[in-house]
């Protein structure tokens, strides 16, 4: 009964306590001033009495401490009132400088320079000794060395860190407002609950997960949207929320975007033991609990948890008279890549709400129900959902505001009446992962030294290490079951803390039951990904192989010779890197090989660079060196070998983007300036002026939209211009593109123009469902595009792919006849059977033995299928993608089928001619 008695209180029982805090939560706050103005003004803005509950009816008068109409000027959830990211921490930070009990720290920046911040609220005594605590949590999230009885004498001593996250999706914008209040009510309120709760646990908060996107939306709301108040009326949001992407913030399985990374640098310090992200979507509040199929490497004590907590919030809730609040049936627990799972992948627990939102901040009637217009399921009495939301509702931001907090307050008191079962949890989940390791097979993971490009070795152990999981170098040949692997190869034990995550990546995915649905990607093996060779090892004795701990891996090239005129060859072992490298050296004379050749004791394969590096110590022969060995490729000086070269000339290259659907383009933005090509990203306004062969030799369209029209008519019409540009007023529009209004498309008068531009001599590339485009509008006119049939189903399988031109410079740097790819949905492409032959550069083999990692459903719908094409139109061709090369931070191993295409677009020679 020990963890349930709040300290510092002597009567009444412990008992007596957590009855009072259920059933009576907001009396002892009675006898605090309270803020009557805004009692008066939340009943006004809740639009039925049941929206409202007992624990934010009521905000304390604090002498001396700001609320946040005090710093604001109105109170949180006023109508059509959506708070800038300055001003929210502000807010913070003038709360922080006021009361003892808050404090904020910064974490970082984000791509547009915004400051990234984490806000503590605890007792002040919890406060002064913040770094005590986090100590703590250290202690136990690394269990090594502690033995069980220190283990049980620090975790009354210890609190948990429970930390909210809001603003992820910026149009989800209720929760960055509720989160302010909330601060406010934690730091302030004398009641018995909140007393708990700040004597109990540490509350952190992430105030705007995507800052950046947050200023840009709310831009957009104040601009276009703040006086829609008709469901039917409502439009899309603005083209972009942070620098390159959407949603997909919460889908970034390596964390490579700034502020999400950042966000993971800060947990893997702190080690909260629950993060719960809140974000906006279904009606009124849905609570997460960790539904099928769930991953099952992670530790099973996760999957007691979450029900725990969402049960007894849709209780509470419940009980305080609220409808609408279910769990059991959103989303599950199979991909480790949504941005919270950084706590449950860490041996911490995830949590995850959706509250019912307007995408603003203005009150407006709300229609659940189907696109054919019956009645929406969460409508309906299911047995997770006994307290179903109504068929129809006028729904305010207030309301958006009373339900997360009320559902944030339930679970915050249940984690402080049980912090040490949290604590305890989180010890054991931490320990099991290292105990796993040692009794279950695979033991642990050899990445054997010596592969042919040591570049994505370096970019998966730091992919690896980014998730705070330890890499070691062995220092002699390992000697294990699985075979013999050289000196300075890799080891990964499971015999860690984070073993269990190692394992997720690192393993094969197995999805658990084909007729399961699942809500992202069911494969993700890093091994395949990045085409590097993993080895799982089942022999124990590894874990007694001394390694030594790799903190940061960087694998110097091999510059062989000193560069001489007139030639120095890089191997093209596939690194993504030689991309860079032909980028770096600008102005340099870059040749391809195009066919393998000898110098010294290199095998320099087709699409090796040959670079004229000048004479022996010019400023060019040091450059080249610097930069081949910095970007750990292989070179050295060579007399022109005997084979035929091309040149490797740098395209003028446009990257087109539709305004309606930049997120996909924007991954392929955020490759291609990770590896320093330039590029202009062109919208419908340039493509329309025309003339587009006399500025670029290649356009490429990434992967977006979804069908050939919705990328050639885009966003839809209405009656009023939708401007992206900046203004004095909106600051924040405008950013990566502008237009007065993002309406309407390329057309068919665009589309006219990028024929144009092919029968000119232009290149065009088409990646993933973009690949629709010249398929069904013909400018590729033998090839077809479909879609897969309804029985096959296939979420981010990685498939085999088999190459049929080994010698096209797309395939540059690939070694194997098959190599591992990422294939979704569609498109299937196809053309005539006396084309393929010529035409199809890649092809599916298709068929169950094919499918590498995750689900695919009926494979053999993709047999023999075209994975890339290659078309001639008038003097230029088309390249069509069925696969998305340049998916996410993830298809690593892909990226050079794009790269290659950029680097040899005038280099393939007549595709008829094959
Ligand atoms: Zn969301």
């Amino acid at each position: 009964m020990r963890s349930l008695s709040p300290p510092r209180r002597t009567a009444p029982t412990a008992l007596a306590v957590l009855f009072v805090l259920i059933a009576f939560p907001q009396i002892s706050a009675a006898q605090q001033q309270q803020d009557a103005d805004f009692a008066r003004m939340v009943r006004e803005w809740t639009t039925r009495p049941e929206f409202l509950s007992p624990l934010v009816d009521h905000l304390a008068v604090a002498p001396g401490v700001p609320s946040p109409k005090d710093v604001l000027g109105y109170h949180i959830g006023a109508p059509k009132k959506l708070t800038y990211y300055a001003d929210i921490l502000n807010y913070y930070r003038t709360l922080a400088s006021r009361s003892p009990r808050v404090r904020v720290v910064t974490i970082g920046k984000t791509d547009e320079g915004r400051e990234l911040a984490v806000v503590f609220i605890a007792a002040e005594e919890t406060i002064r000794n913040l770094d005590l605590y986090r100590d703590y949590l250290g202690r136990l999230a690394d269990p090594r060395g502690l033995s069980e009885a220190e283990a049980r004498d620090l975790i009354p001593r210890a609190k948990p860190i429970y930390h909210l996250i809001g603003g992820l999706h910026s149009p989800e914008t209720g929760p960055p407002e509720m989160l302010m209040e909330l601060a406010y009510r934690l730091a302030v309120e004398d009641s018995a609950l909140i007393g708990q709760i700040r004597d109990k646990i540490i509350v952190s908060i992430t105030p705007v997960a995507e800052p950046d996107g947050r200023d840009r939306y709310v831009d957009w709301y104040y601009r276009h949207l703040v006086d829609i108040d008709d469901e039917r009326a409502r439009i899309g949001g603005p083209p972009y929320w942070g620098k390159y992407v959407y949603h997909d913030n919460n889908r970034d399985i390596h964390y490579s975007q700034v502020s999400t990374r950042a966000l993971l640098k800060w947990y893997l310090e702190w080690h909260p033991p629950i993060m719960h992200d809140i974000h906006e979507s279904v009606p009124y509040l849905y609570t997460f609990s960790g539904q099928a199929p769930q991953n099952p490497t992670l530790d099973p004590i996760l999957y007691g948890e979450l029900p725990w907590f969402a049960n007894f919030e849709m209780a509470q809730m419940t009980k305080y008279g609220m409808p609408g609040v279910w769990t059991h049936a959103f989303v599950d627990m199979w991909s480790p890549g949504y941005l919270g799972f950084m706590s449950s992948n860490h041996n911490g627990l995830l949590r995850m709400y959706e509250v019912f939102g307007n995408g603003g901040a203005t009150t407006m009637k709300r229609k659940l129900e189907t696109a054919s217009g019956r009645p929406s399921p969460q409508t309906e009495r299911e047995w997770y959902r006994p307290s179903p939301p109504y068929k129809e509702v006028e729904w305010s931001i207030r309301n958006n505001v009373n339900y997360g907090q009320t559902g944030v307050l339930s679970a915050l008191q249940l984690a402080s009446a049980f912090p040490e079962v949290i604590l305890d949890n989180f010890y054991r989940k931490s320990r099991n992962s290292i105990e796993s390791g040692r009794k279950d097979a695979p033991h642990g993971y050899v990445i054997p030294a010596g592969q042919r490009d040591m570049t994505r070795v370096e970019l998966l152990a730091g992919l690896l290490r980014t998730q705070g999981i330890e890499v070691g170098r062995a220092a002699v040949e390992i000697k294990v079951k699985e075979g013999t692997f050289p000196p300075g190869s890799l080891v990964v034990k499971r015999d860690q803390p984070y073993g269990r995550l190692a394992k997720i990546f690192l393993e094969k995915q197995e999805f658990p039951d084909p007729n399961l649905r699942t809500y992202d990607d069911t494969g993700w093996t890093l091994g395949l990904a990045t085409h590097t060779e993993v080895r799982e090892i089942s022999d124990s004795s590894i874990l007694d192989l001394p390694v030594e701990m790799v903190t940061e891996l960087k694998l110097p090239g091999k510059p062989a010779g000193a560069p001489s005129g007139p030639d120095y060859a890089v191997a093209h072992f596939g690194s993504n890197r030689m991309i860079t490298l032909r980028y770096r050296l600008k102005g340099a004379v870059v040749r391809a090989a195009e066919k393998p050749f000898q110098a010294g004791d290199v095998e320099f394969p087709a699409g090796s660079f040959l670079i004229s590096a000048g004479p022996p110590g010019s400023a060019v022969a040091g450059e080249v060196r610097t930069a081949v060995e910095s970007l750990g490729l292989t070179g050295s000086a060579t007399a022109p070998p005997p084979v035929p070269l091309h040149e490797v000339d740098l395209p003028r290259l446009a990257v087109y983007s539709t305004w309606g659907s930049t997120q996909e383009v924007g991954w392929v933005r955020h490759a291609l300036d990770q590896f320093e090509v330039t590029y202009d990203l062109v919208f419908k306004e340039r493509v329309r002026q025309g003339n587009l062969r006399a500025a670029y030799d290649v356009v490429l369209i990434p992967n977006q939209g979804g069908s050939a029209k919705r990328i050639v008519y885009d966003v839809e019409g209405r009656d009023k211009p939708l401007a992206y540009n900046r203004t004095e007023q909106f600051r924040y529009l405008g950013a990566y593109g502008e237009s007065e209004d993002i309406r309407g498309g390329m057309g068919l008068e665009g589309l006219m123009e990028l024929q144009k531009f092919v029968r000119d001599g232009g290149v065009l590339i088409t990646l993933g469902s973009a690949s629709f485009l010249p398929a069904d509008f013909g400018l590729t006119r033998s090839v077809n595009a479909s879609r897969p049939s309804a029985q096959f189903y296939a979420p981010g399988p990685i498939v085999e792919a088999e190459i049929l031109h080994p010698d096209h410079p797309i395939f540059y740097g690939y070694a194997g006849k098959t190599v591992p790819v990422r294939y979704a949905n569609g498109p299937l492409l196809d053309l005539p059977e006396e084309e393929k032959a010529r035409r199809m550069l890649m092809k599916f083999p298709g068929g169950d033995q094919a499918v590498l990692s995750g689900l695919m459903k009926n494979p053999g719908e993709i047999k023999d299928r075209p994975a890339i094409i290659e078309v001639p139109v008038g003097k230029g061709r088309v390249i069509m993608y069925a696969t998305n090369p340049c998916y996410r931070w993830q298809t690593h191993g892909e990226f050079n089928m794009l790269f290659n295409a950029i680097l040899h677009f005038n280099d393939m020679g007549a595709p008829a001619g094959r």
